[in-house]
């Protein structure tokens, strides 16, 4: 069986008290000699407030990882309301997401300034979790491909293969296809299309830094129990980026467990 990355966004819900009660849930449902014995690598990314909470509970150097749903591209300084990376370093955070479709539609988040947070998160050790994906218009019009190459391609610009860190139990960057017109909807992407769209990022990373390089690749778009096993099945999905489906312990590891089922 593969290893399965099954990471949570949990968007702007869970207040802190909301958020150990979720880990305490979490914790007591994967039984550790059964999850550690799989490849499983879990991640929550919880609103700035709740990040401590969640960091202070999953144990470190584990299967489990708390990461930040965005982080600021400079290292200090007047930008109020922004987090640099230090400090979400600094309360625990392994991940952050760049470049997720609501950063990009409703706080204005350009591919350059994507590029620019991807940079900042490499260089400060971050590992990210680079979010990108087409709008229903453009799917229509065959442009998927197109969008997705320029996604990237802005993304990672001015990044250099030897600043990508990665080890052999954790990766140095994940990329993560999320279609925007199935994300919150309910409505995925086909399978086929899905991994057709991952295959083709995977690829384009590898002309960009080289064959030996290669880094996970996450669907995301209303992924859950119902569709976790055909999706997560496709050979070049190697998790999944989940929202609505991570806001409930059984929701988000029925995810997996349904894909386990089918695997096995
Ligand atoms: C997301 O927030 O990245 C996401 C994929 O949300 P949902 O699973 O709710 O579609």
């Amino acid at each position: 069986m593969k290893k399965i990355y099954l990471y949570g966004n949990w968007k702007m819900h869970m207040l802190p008290s909301e958020a150990e009660a979720f880990c305490s849930e979490l914790l007591s449902g994967t039984a550790e000699e059964l999850y550690s014995t799989r490849s499983i690598d879990i991640a929550l990314f919880p609103p700035y407030i709740s990040i401590t909470p969640v960091a202070r509970m999953l144990p470190e150097n584990s299967f489990y990882k708390a990461g930040a749903q965005d982080g600021w591209f400079e290292d200090r300084g007047a930008f109020t309301g922004a987090v640099s990376m230090d400090m979400i370093r600094e309360i625990g955070c392994t991940h952050v997401l760049v470049g997720h479709s609501e950063r990009r539609s409703i706080f204005g988040d350009t591919d350059e300034i994507v590029g620019r947070k991807l940079k900042q998160a490499v260089q400060k050790g971050l590992i990210p979790v680079l979010c990108f994906g087409e709008t229903l218009e453009q799917r229509e019009a065959g442009q998927t491909l197109a969008i997705l190459g320029k996604q990237l391609l802005a993304a990672w610009k001015d990044i250099e293969a030897d600043e990508i860190k990665g080890t052999s139990e954790l990766p140095g960057i994940l990329l993560a296809y999320e279609p925007v017109w199935a994300i919150g909807t309910g409505r995925n992407a086909k399978a086929a299309d899905a991994q057709e769209a991952c295959a083709f990022s995977r690829n384009l990373f590898k002309e960009r830094f080289g064959e030996h390089m290669d880094c996970p690749v996450l669907y995301g778009g209303s992924v859950k129990e119902s569709n976790a096993a055909e999706l997560l099945s496709q050979q070049d999905i190697d998790g999944a980026l989940i929202g609505g489906a991570s806001l409930k312990v059984g929701s988000f590891l029925g995810i997996y467990e349904n894909y386990r089922k089918s695997a096995d």
